[in-house]
């Protein structure tokens, strides 16, 4: 069995904040999608309370699209330390990290949590807007490396 490649990281050794351009996959048409990792926090150090994770997950799944062109999708890792984010195109890191930035910015001048509804959203009692916020400002004091072993 082929190790998946994030597994070959040594969580141990990486400095969170940071982002992590994981690869270019080829589609057959010729498309091209890029992986990243949002990595927020250190891993098997740090962990996401899950309604704050929730939360930001929510907030930046919207304010990610408007920042950045093409992306495909964003979602959390199960470790709860970071996101995962998939773009249409060879997009840069560094383009990557200043949508992020612009985003948790947008994220700490919120006023509400989009999508609280148990219509649109599958467990929208563990939603914590306060939680988001606390940790966008962790981050973003911070600040995220493109270099995943610190500067
Ligand atoms: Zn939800």
């Amino acid at each position: 069995m082929e190790k998946v490649e994030s597994f070959k990281l040594d969580h141990n050794k990486v400095k969170a904040p940071f982002v992590r351009k994981c690869c270019v996959l080829d589609g057959k048409m010729g498309d091209k999608v890029s992986k990243f990792d949002l990595r927020f926090l250190q891993p098997n150090k740090e962990a996401f309370g899950t309604a704050a994770m929730h939360g930001l997950e929510h907030l930046l799944a919207t304010y990610l699209r408007e920042e950045l062109e093409g992306l495909i999708d964003l979602s959390p890792m199960g470790c709860r330390t970071g996101f995962y984010l998939v773009m249409w195109g060879d997009v840069e890191a560094k383009a990557v990290k200043e949508g992020l930035e612009r985003s948790l910015e947008k994220v700490l001048n919120a006023e509400e949590m989009i999508a609280a509804t148990s219509v649109e959203c599958g467990n929208y009692r563990d939603l914590s807007l306060f939680g988001a916020k606390e940790y966008a400002k962790y981050v973003l004091d911070k600040g995220f490396s493109l270099n995943i072993y610190g500067e």
